[in-house]
């Protein structure tokens, strides 16, 4: 079965966490703000936040952000239901904008209608989290010029987009948002097997991030309130978690980061040549890239003509019968059972319904070869053949 994503670790992965096993520091040691430190630089933020997962990393920036009870945070329908869940947690409410159907992205026009209407109700969002969906960067420049206008902090979702650049900037440098979450689970970009991290450029930003991975609690003599009761002494300031990333996975993410290049220029040389290949069907369409980005092609996702729920189900049936573990990304996340018993119902974002029923994720991983890519569209295209004529 070729899956249709999957991490890639070698000798030098594997030496690199044995070491850190060997070391003094199993949990959050040197290791972790040497990783911060250096996907910051590579990056070209100022601060790298290193945590357990990107969710826990999303949590703790909204929180940084003082999302909470009374607040409006909007994302995309089309992502993983943490860029939302987030939200939840703090107690704030969560809305959606509608995606635009040849990307997958949240919907720049959809935003600006949305934030009009919302003006007029005095019921702006606080926080708008973008979802650089499959690795492809969201127009975050005219994201910017809307969260001036209205007022709105922009957390960008980059849990897809390690490595991607919109306008020639790395996703990651915070040019057009407060903050940028990334993660490092094994089908994404580099991975740490659990791990995400939170950038910025905005010092009280990262202090407050730092503070909340870790309980709350501070060991700088500035941030107490309260007189020192000696050498062991530690303030607890606000109510944080334990979302601390270990050294051990902080190792591999630096192992993992001096193959990224790599990484990328292998998913790109793969998506490639399955543009060029799909060009010759009328019926299968890549999405849409911007010529102002670089894809980190976290996914490869194509759309499926003509196909309706039960066609959609059969195709992806096929597909994994015949070897191809394809998979959907994503259920819009308004049609969960959690989120519809909030309210949200079928219709509320047509085109990220529209966009799901067609959707299908093909393999694309670093070790994926040239000759698979072709297996993988000729077994796509039989079974398209196959679910259309019963
Ligand atoms: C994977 C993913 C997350 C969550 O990442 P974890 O590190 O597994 O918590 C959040 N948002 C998106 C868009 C994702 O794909």
């Amino acid at each position: 079965m070729i899956p249709y994503g999957r991490q890639h670790l070698d000798e030098s992965d594997i030496e690199a966490v044995l070491e850190t096993l060997k070391s003094d520091w199993l949990t959050q040691g040197p290791t972790v703000p040497k990783f911060e430190n250096a996907l910051a630089d590579y990056c070209n933020a100022n601060y790298g936040v290193a945590v357990n997962s990107a969710t826990s990393a999303l949590h703790i920036a909204c929180l940084a952000l003082d999302v909470g009870p009374g607040d409006c945070v909007w994302t995309s329908p089309n992502s993983f239901v943490a860029s939302s869940n987030c939200a939840l947690y703090c107690g704030a409410d969560i809305d959606f904008v509608d995606i635009d159907l040849q990307t997958g992205n949240m919907c720049v026009d959809a935003l600006k209608h949305k934030l009009e209407n919302a003006q007029a109700n005095d019921c702006l969002p606080k926080v708008v989290i973008p979802v650089h969906f499959a690795g492809q960067p969201c127009d975050m420049a005219l994201i910017r010029v809307l969260s001036k206008q209205y007022g709105f902090y922009v957390i960008e979702d980059a849990s897809h987009a390690v490595g991607a650049k919109y306008q020639n900037q790395l996703v990651g440098s915070c040019e057009y948002s407060d903050i940028c979450v990334f993660s490092f689970h094994p089908v994404k970009i580099i991975t740490t097997m659990e791990g995400g991290m939170a950038l910025t450029n905005d010092p009280s930003l990262a202090d407050k991030m730092r503070m909340l991975r870790s309980h709350g609690i501070t060991n700088d003599p500035a941030r107490m309130t309260e007189e020192s009761h000696g050498p062991w002494y530690y303030e607890q300031v606000a109510l944080g978690f334990n979302y601390r990333m270990t050294d051990v996975e902080a190792a591999l993410g630096l192992s993992q980061l001096n193959k990224l290049e790599d990484f990328l220029e292998k998913r790109n040389i793969l998506a490639r040549h399955y543009d060029s290949l799909f060009r010759l069907y009328s019926n299968i369409f890549p999405l849409t890239q911007s010529n102002d980005n670089y894809s980190s092609y976290h996914l490869y996702v194509v759309k499926v003509d003509s196909l309706d729920s039960d066609k959609h189900a059969k195709l992806i049936s096929e597909l994994r019968e015949r070897g191809i573990f394809a998979h959907v990304h994503y259920i819009p996340i308004h049609l969960q059972p959690h989120y519809k018993s909030l309210g949200f119902k079928n219709g509320d974002y047509p085109n990220a319904e529209h966009y799901y029923q067609q959707a299908v994720t093909l393999p694309l991983f670093p070790d994926l070869t040239l000759e698979e890519v072709e297996q993988v569209v000729d077994t796509l295209s039989n079974a398209v053949n196959s679910v259309n004529s019963k």
